[in-house]
């Protein structure tokens, strides 16, 4: 697959969905890469545990700035062509979930007119985008407007109710698929079990410092990719470089639901009430459920620089109470959704760190989690930064971020 011969060693730090697409991309752009992973396997964070969403930007409705659904829907839209040219797996092998209803809760923070007229917005975004040639993994069509019982929901607790066509991808579908990629590729060397202590800037090389089950060890780089997430603040501000001081972590748990009955799979719609402290469920159609409510399921906060904190986090939670929170807590929007409460023994319980700005939490309008616009892919030089934002971006963020470095060595 190796396009050109430049040559160089680089490091990515992190194999999450943005690190290993870092790594494939700069792979195959003919780079020997060493990825760094503190888990023993690839793609086991935040981009195995996350809900899976394509998001087009609905959800985004409080964003002032009207700027975040722009850039998830160009994450979203060529997220499996991304997938596709990084591990050669075609991109309709990927199981996609129902499509997603939205509803508006009676204490939400936007009014339905509001909300009728981002997701407007977001049409008509998204629609310029499938213009330019961005590929959908299923037929689009713009949101509607719809009485609530039409997707399941109970009347009396929303003020309205919409279809879409956004999905969600089975998460363990794509980290499968590219981990086994990262595995295969000859020009990547997969350091698992390895957490990264520590880094330091020379002028044409990079130094790494790790800690393993071997003991700490050191190597110096061409150049290095930081896909840490939630430890991609403490290392950039290391190298001194500017971190944004409100940067705020969150751990979320979420459970998925296996085994379902054919009865309640037909039954369950997929799911997200906008705005404030509720909830998602996917139903991905093949038996399995996921569900992620709030507050139930956010576990812990940290500042950006204080990942360590939140280690072991999921750990010391009481599981079933959780689940059952969360349930019963969905099943008043959803009733349907009290069939799931029987299926506690068939549920996988996981979680990750959420990266935003701002302490405040989403039962707040002005809240930083209303927004992730200002993401992407920050340029140092040796050192490439990559603040994910989103599961959508991630793939093109890594890839960006190779390209950056690649042109940067060859430069
Ligand atoms: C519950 C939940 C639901 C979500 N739902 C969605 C959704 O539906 N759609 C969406 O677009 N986004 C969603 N997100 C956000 C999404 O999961 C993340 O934005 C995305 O997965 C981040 O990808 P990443 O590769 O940057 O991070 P990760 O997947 O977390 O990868 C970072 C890797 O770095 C490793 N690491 C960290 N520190 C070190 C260190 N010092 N040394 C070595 N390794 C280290 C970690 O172990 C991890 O494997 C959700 C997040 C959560 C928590």
């Amino acid at each position: 697959m190796a396009k050109k011969a430049i040559g160089g060693r680089v490091a990515v730090l992190g194999a999450g969905l943005a690190g290993c697409a870092a790594a494939l991309d700069a792979a195959q752009q003919g780079l020997h890469v060493d990825l760094f992973e503190k888990l023993p396997h690839p793609v086991r964070a935040a981009s195995l545990h996350n809900e899976g969403k394509l998001h087009l930007g609905y959800v985004y409705a409080a964003d002032p700035e009207r700027a975040t659904h722009r850039i998830l829907a160009e994450g979203s839209l060529r997220f499996l062509a991304d997938i596709e040219a990084l591990t050669g797996v075609p991109a309709t092998l990927a199981p996609v979930s129902r499509p997603f209803h939205y509803a508006v809760p009676r204490d939400s923070l936007v009014t339905p007119s509001e909300v009728e007229a981002h997701f407007a917005s977001v049409d008509a975004t998204v629609m310029d985008l499938l213009r330019e040639g961005a590929p959908y993994p299923i037929a689009y069509s713009p949101a509607r407007r719809v009485m609530p019982v039409d997707i399941g929901v109970a009347e009396p607790y929303v003020l309205a109710a919409f279809k879409t066509s956004e999905v969600a991808l089975q998460t363990g579908w794509i980290a499968d698929v590219v981990g086994a990629a990262v595995l295969a590729s000859s020009q990547i060397r997969f350091y698992g079990g390895h957490h990264i202590r520590s880094a330091a800037l020379a002028s044409d090389r990079v130094k790494l410092e790790w800690d393993s089950a071997d003991g700490p060890g050191s190597n110096d780089y061409d150049g290095v990719v930081n896909a840490l997430w939630q430890d991609r603040a403490r290392l950039d501000a290391e190298l001194g470089l500017e971190v944004p001081v409100d940067q705020w972590l969150r751990y979320k748990a979420a459970m998925e639901i296996h085994q379902l009955t054919p009865a309640t799979v037909k039954q369950l719609p997929s799911l997200t009430l906008i705005t404030g402290p509720y909830g998602d469920l996917v139903n991905h159609s093949n038996g399995t459920a996921y569900i992620s409510w709030y507050p139930s399921c956010k576990l812990a906060e940290a500042s950006g620089l204080d990942a360590a904190s939140l280690e072991g986090v999921l750990g010391a939670v009481d599981r079933s109470a959780m689940f059952q929170e969360s349930i019963e807590a969905l099943a008043r929007y959803v009733p349907a959704a009290s069939d799931l409460l029987s299926r506690s023994a068939n549920t996988r319980v996981g979680g990750g760190i959420i990266v935003a700005r701002g302490k405040s939490d989403i039962d707040v309008i002005e809240s930083g989690l209303h927004r992730r616009s200002d993401i992407g892919v920050h340029d140092h030089g040796l050192w490439v930064s990559i603040d994910t934002g989103k599961y959508c971006t991630a793939p093109w963020f890594g890839r960006e971020a190779a390209a950056t470095l690649v042109n940067r060595l060859a430069g």
